[in-house]
């Protein structure tokens, strides 16, 4: 099958704009997706035709999008291949996912002396609930580092595992690198040495490859809407539904409760909707069911071939260009971090800008990763579902035109 690209494209009605006078190259899809009309027009009929407050009311309209939203829960239990509804719960983003997990689970359950293990090219998302919590609890947090080609030290985890493990978090791709990393066989190791949970930031992984929380065998898998071509502002925790059962609640509020009196205290809802205090996002979850469905219907297995095509041929192309350093394994996934000479990343960034190409620069959310690198910024190209061929040539003429105009 041809992959639809030029249908894919004239989905998203923000690829037609002009930045700077040049046609728009978004290449920064893994800070965040462009979305396509199915998302936008589905979020806007929501609020035109079928608004209401959900989970409270009797009437026509609560109760119709009380069940929208309920289904878009059972749409993201088979888009990551759940066993239960009631292993969804719907947060903010993976940021929030992951401070719940630190903050109901790893309260009631980490105690002083246990460890946690992560890896030296997390998202500051992925460390510093840890950190905090580490402090709190008087925790040690132990990571795996990086080799010089951006895949993890593997050899290091017999010296970083013991009964003291309690936590494996880790990243399913690198989004600075794009590094793909050995889920299966890390976790493996992982539950034949200790007696961890394991909890993957899937928020890169999620949106090039299907993911089967099952045969993964995690107990958490947390994701962003916003990167996955739907709107901000939402995203999921997965968490094993004998797990979540135990979990307590971290925020107190409406909807989490079942009974509350002034004088015998409060009796809490079942999971999930005990860990969703107060009015939920319901357009952002009714967008991302659009953007689940969108994106089924064009075929992660299609996205991924086709992303994968580009990626050799923006790599190949990138090597042409004088002087630019590469980060990261041959083999990756969706994101290629480079830097040119001895240009600063906002230098380059900004030059890029003036032709309408929009990539990152800085840090990228991972200090400790950049610092391995010994620089103190990268420049990232993301590619998307939508990224064509002229995207990946104008990037390389803007470079070219750097090396020439700024020496
Ligand atoms: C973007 C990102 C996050 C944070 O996602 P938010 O949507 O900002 O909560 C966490 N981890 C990875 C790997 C990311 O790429």
């Amino acid at each position: 099958m041809t992959y639809p690209i030029v249908q894919i494209r004239s989905d998203f009605p923000i690829l037609a704009k002009q930045i700077n006078n040049n046609p728009l190259t978004y290449l920064d899809s893994a800070a965040s997706a462009q979305k396509p009309n199915v998302v936008i027009d589905c979020e806007s009929d929501y609020y035109r035709q079928e608004y209401a407050s959900v989970h409270r009311s009797i009437y026509t309209l609560s109760s119709k999008a009380t069940v929208r939203m309920e289904n878009v829960r059972q749409q993201v239990m088979h888009f990551i291949h759940a066993t239960s509804v009631e292993e969804i719960v719907f947060v903010k983003g993976a940021t929030e996912g992951i401070n719940l997990v630190a903050n109901s689970w790893g309260r009631q359950y980490l105690k002083p002396g246990d460890s946690i293990l992560i890896t030296e090219m997390e998202h500051h998302a992925n460390i510093v609930p840890w950190q905090i919590l580490a402090k709190e609890k008087q925790l040690s947090l132990r990571y795996i580092p990086l080799l010089p080609d951006g895949t993890l030290d593997i050899s290091q985890l017999p010296a970083l595992v013991d009964d003291s493990t309690r936590l494996f978090a880790i990243t399913h791709i690198s989004n600075v690198l794009g590094t793909l990393n050995p889920l299966s066989e890390l976790i493996a190791n992982i539950r034949a040495a200790c007696n961890a949970a394991v909890l993957i930031d899937g928020t890169q992984g999620v949106i090039h490859q299907k993911v089967d929380v099952q045969s993964l065998d995690c107990d958490f898998y947390v994701f962003s809407g916003h990167k996955l071509y739907g709107p901000t502002g939402i995203g999921v925790l997965y968490v094993k539904k004998a797990l979540l059962d135990t979990m307590p609640p971290w925020e107190g509020g409406g909807s989490m409760i079942r009974t509350v009196s002034l004088t015998e205290g409060t009796t809490f809802n079942e999971a999930p909707w005990r860990f969703e205090a107060g009015s939920p996002h319901s357009a952002g979850i009714i967008g991302l069911g659009a953007a689940i469905s969108y994106i089924e219907q064009v075929g992660l297995d299609n996205i991924h071939a086709y992303e994968h095509k580009l990626m050799r041929c923006m790599l190949e192309e990138l090597q042409q260009v004088p002087n630019l350093t590469l980060y990261g394994p041959d083999n990756r996934i969706g994101i290629i971090a480079f830097n040119l000479g001895k240009h600063h990343a906002y230098d380059i960034g900004s030059f890029l800008d003036q032709y309408g190409i929009s990539i990152r620069t800085g840090h990228h959310c991972a200090m400790p990763l950049i610092a391995s690198f010994h620089v103190t910024s990268m420049c990232r190209a993301s590619l998307g579902m939508y990224t064509d061929y002229n995207d990946i040539n104008r990037l390389v003429a803007g470079l070219m035109r750097i090396q020439r105009l700024l020496r």
